[in-house]
């Protein structure tokens, strides 16, 4: 091996060879077990394999390292010593389980064997020492069943297909006439054993192994394997893990919570998941082993019950979860056993949670004084703000379906947030309703693995069991999806394509409406409203004192305040929109674009006026008609922002998006205009053009037609100027687009400054403004030093600038560039993060060569990608002074540049 670090690493004893720092070699789960070890904590011994034994499996054709096998023997030796019993002693065997763990959770994506070393000389030893032939048959029973399904690839192959094995049990508990397996006398688990040995040879055409030391190294080789299997793949496609890091492999002495009834297994977190309400939260089985917890066969109790059944346990349990939460500064979920009434913890992890979790963890972890308003602002992903805004249902809509008899049943709120859509039950029914423009609700007994694609592409997910563990729960916090699970009393027939419960039937196409904040489950549509912290932003009903998620949303955005360098501006053209920006904190508008507002109303007949007009003349007539209009616009929006900035940019778009296409609604024109087809049809043709985007527009219109500025100009100048004799501050930036050479914005600006100072001057009031350009074009960058001699603000378009970097029309790529970067040829989409290396370098160039010329030059940018958290912390580094992006993104936009600051500063 390359690395001289070591190939296995042992814990036992409050002795640890690994610790927290080491997650690449040692995988999750692996830092967690020997770091609890370290603490203190009670962990069953074990040792793990590292991740880097897993890259030379896949180097060297799936084959372990030589010396490895002498190194396990060893370590097992360790653990032998440690507890007094051996590794296939047929008097007092010891048991092992062997559990995957990378770098980062998967969750149910890679396998784990319990009770590992038993055949049938080792169950007697077990039997004799635990003097407990039905623990041990369960134990066997589970073992072979597990074995089968992760070494010997005996899963269900399809969908419709149950697990052979499954069956076989399913046939044993109708046979002797129980519900659960907890039900089954040692007798019967004994033949299952035997029965499943049977069915294994019959598919698999080979004996079960007895050897435990070739179990061992079966159920490795298959944790290795697991790394590589569709499921783990599709996983890390969707969140991006790289392929090569591989997963490490924990083998770990057994401890049982299926010995009697004071044994239990259970599953927690330290806070609420969902909430982030600061309160334990978990589920436990009594007399149960590994998943079942999770796998809804039996339906957990709550962990609070635990207190009952196993006071010392639990008191135990709550003592060791307020340890790992001081140690880890964060929210913990853990998997623990308890054996005879002693508590054995197995899993420490960081929780996943809610992006509402997320802020109430973070900001309360600030006040108890655990971590510091930085730490705190570092661990929230900005995109998970994004659920705060997520729309809840109208509670009179759902009061009036709860009275008219909708109201289908309850289950866990676990993933906050209202979802309506069509039942669909399958993953792939999901994803194809999804691509037809249907909005789903994903209908599921359960989710696996297999249903990741479906739930991404549902609105929202519901389960009829599981709880808040589930994996259902698990990963619609992963994604921020809403979604109630464990909704018991639905019944759902996936032959038959219907969902039942009592009194009502759902089909496939049917429309539900769950809702993540309560577990309610209604038949039909409910309407929505605004989000809690939108209805307190926008000041409507709800009061800040009311809604707790509110007070820590704006705790958190007051501490970004306080560190970030950024400005954060907003892309708005009408005052509502500029109003909710405000309402967030957006500290000015950074785009507000022209041409929206010649679309609205009757505004656009003047504007076809202006283009069909023949001469200057008849272009001033229309105009005069649209300048009252826009001037009553710009009024509103620099009203709004008060002293703020409000950067307007003059006409951009090409002419002929002002005109008809099609041939009828070309005639149809004509009439309304009282001008001939044929002059209509002409002027279509004429303005016509191969490619628009590189066409006659952005200042070239201002340059062929100077009118148009000059209109525009001067509604923007006399807004300002009634504003200013109202005694208002209004501050307008004119921006001028598309520029490539100083000489096109020198004459743009000209006509500018000519506008204002008679405007200015007629009113007798003077207003702050300034006049800049938008750098969009690569030319621009090059020349940016000759640029900004007249240019007091750059703004850069980087929609624009993408494009033309990369030579890549936005709306033709779609055909390939999925491709691109699902491939690897593009690091991200770059319409949606900056191509730091390309366009990035460019922008760079202007951000040098403009600052030169011209001191405290004011630097933006205004592209789709201002509320890109990526792009966010790249125009930190490049020292922009503000980012602009759409009103509902300007919260994330401050906490990326908070975080910027910070990890500029760490
Ligand atoms: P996953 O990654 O799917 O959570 P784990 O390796 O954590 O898989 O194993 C699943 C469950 O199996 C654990 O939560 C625990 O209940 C049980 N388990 C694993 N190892 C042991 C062990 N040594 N003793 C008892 N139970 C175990
Ligand atoms: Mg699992
Ligand atoms: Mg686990």
């Amino acid at each position: 091996m390359a690395s001289k670090k070591k190939p296995i690493y042992f814990f036992g004893n409050g002795k640890a060879e690994g610790n927290a720092k080491m997650r690449e070699l040692l995988g999750g789960k692996g830092t967690g077990l020997h770091e609890m070890t370290r603490i203190g904590v009670p962990v069953p011994p074990g040792f793990t394999i590292s991740t880097e034994i897993c890259a030379f499996y896949y180097a060297h054709r799936r084959r372990f390292p030589r010396d490895l096998e002498k190194q396990v023997a060893r370590a097992l030796g360790r653990m032998e010593k440690t507890l007094g019993r051996r590794f296939g002693d047929a008097h007092n065997p010891l048991l092992v389980s062997v559990r995957s763990g990378a770098r980062e959770s998967m969750p149910g994506m890679m396998d784990t064997v319990l009770n590992l070393g038993l055949n049938d000389r080792t169950v007697q030893g077990l039997i004799q020492c635990t003097n407990n032939p039905r623990f041990a048959y369960d134990s066997y029973r589970r073992f072979v069943q597990m074995y089968a399904d992760v070494v010997l690839g005996m899963k269900a192959s399809s969908k419709a297909d149950t697990d052979p094995l499954v069956a076989i049990l399913e046939r044993k508990k109708n046979e002797c006439r129980v519900q659960f397996d907890s039900e089954l006398k040692a007798t019967n688990l004994q033949e299952l054993v035997e029965e499943y040995k049977a069915e294994i040879k019959r598919r698999v055409g080979k004996a079960f192994p007895e050897d435990p030391f070739e179990q061992l190294w079966g159920a490795v080789g298959a944790v290795f394997g697991s790394w590589n299997n569709d499921r783990a793949l599709a996983y890390r496609d969707l969140y991006h893990i790289p392929h090569h890091w591989g997963t490490a492999v924990n083998v770990q002495a057994m401890v049982f919570g299926n010995l009697g009834d004071n044994c239990a297994t259970g599953v927690a977190f330290t806070r609420d998941p969902a909430t982030g309400d600061k309160r334990f939260y978990g589920e436990f089985l009594v007399n149960a082993q590994g998943e079942d917890v999770v796998a809804g066969i039996r339906t957990p109790k709550p962990i609070a019950e635990l207190g009952d059944a196993m006071p010392r346990a639990f008191s135990q349990l709550q003592h060791v979860c307020a340890l790992l939460e001081k140690h880890y500064k964060d929210m913990q979920d853990i998997e623990f056993t308890i054996e005879n009434g002693k508590l054995w913890m197995l899993q420490t992890r960081t929780g996943k949670r809610t992006g509402f979790a997320a802020i109430r963890i973070a900001v309360d972890l600030v006040e108890e004084r655990i971590i510091s308003k930085q730490e705190a602002l570092l661990r929230i992903e900005p995109d998970q703000l994004n659920q705060l805004l997520r729309p809840i249902f109208d509670q009179k809509d759902k009061d009036r379906s709860s009275k008219e008899g909708r109201l289908l049943g309850k289950g866990l709120a676990a993933g906050p947030g209202a979802a309506t859509g069509r039942v669909v039950f399958h993953a792939d029914d999901a994803v194809e309703w999804k691509k037809r423009g249907e909005r789903v609700v994903l209908c599921r007994e359960e989710t696996s693995p297999d249903d990741i694609s479906g739930m991404d592409a549902a609105q929202g997910i519901l389960t009829a069991r599981g709880g808040m563990t589930s994996h259902a729960a698990l990963v619609a916090r992963q994604m921020g999806k809403v979604c109630v699970a464990g909704c018991e009393a639905l019944h759902i027939d996936y032959n038959a394509r219907m969902l039942r419960v009592e009194r009502a039937e759902l089909k496939e196409g049917d429309w539900i409406s769950i809702d993540g904040s309560t577990g309610e489950v209604f038949k039909g549509e409910i309407q929505t409203l605004p989000s809690e912290v939108l209805q307190v932003l926008l000041g409507q009903s709800l009061d800040a004192k009311q809604s707790r998620i509110f007070q820590k949303f704006a705790r958190l955005m007051k501490w970004a305040d306080e560190v970030r360098k950024l400005g954060v501006r907003t892309n708005a053209d009408q005052p509502d929109q500029a109003a909710i920006a405000k309402a967030f904190g957006s500290e000015g508008i950074g785009l507000c674009r022209t041409e929206h507002m010649f679309f609205q109303g009757d505004r656009i007949q003047a504007v076809r006026e202006m283009i069909l007009a023949d001469d200057e003349a008849g272009r001033r007539r229309a105009l005069a008609k649209l300048l009252p209009m826009q001037k009553q616009d710009f009024k509103g929006l620099l009203e709004i922002m008060g002293r703020l900035p409000v950067t307007i940019r003059t006409l951009d778009p090409p002419l002929h998006e002002f005109l008809p296409k099609s041939d009828d609604a070309i005639v149809e024109l004509a009439q309304v205009m009282g001008v001939s087809v044929e002059l209509l049809r002409d002027k279509v043709n004429v303005l016509q053009e191969f490619n628009p985007m590189l066409g006659h527009r952005g200042c070239r219109l201002g340059i062929s037609y100077p009118e148009i500025t000059e209109m525009q100009a001067q509604a923007i100048f006399e807004a300002a100027c009634e504003l200013r004799r109202e005694g208002k501050n209004p501050f307008p930036e004119v921006m001028i687009p598309l520029v490539g050479s100083r000489q096109e914005l020198h004459e743009q600006r000209v006509i500018v400054e000519r506008v204002a100072r008679a405007t200015m001057k007629s009113y007798g009031v003077k207003v702050r403004y300034l006049i800049g350009t938008m750098i969009e074009l690569p030319r621009a960058c090059m020349v940016a030093d000759d640029i900004a001699r007249e240019a007091e603000f750059f703004s850069f378009g980087t929609n624009d600038l993408t494009q033309t970097c990369l030579g890549l029309s936005r709306d033709d790529a779609g055909k390939f560039l999925p491709h691109y970067v699902l491939q690897g040829l593009l690091p991200d989409d770059p319409f949606v993060s900056i191509d730091q290396e390309g366009v990035g370098a460019l922008m760079r160039i202007a951000v040098a060569k403009g600052r030169k010329t011209r001191k405290g030059l004011e630097m933006g940018i205004c592209g789709e990608h201002g509320g890109d958290p990526k792009s966010v912390a790249f125009c930190h580094e490049i020292k922009l002074d503000y980012v602009s992006c759409s009103p509902y993104r300007v919260a994330i936009a401050k906490l990326a540049a908070a975080q910027a600051a910070l990890r500029g500063t760490i």
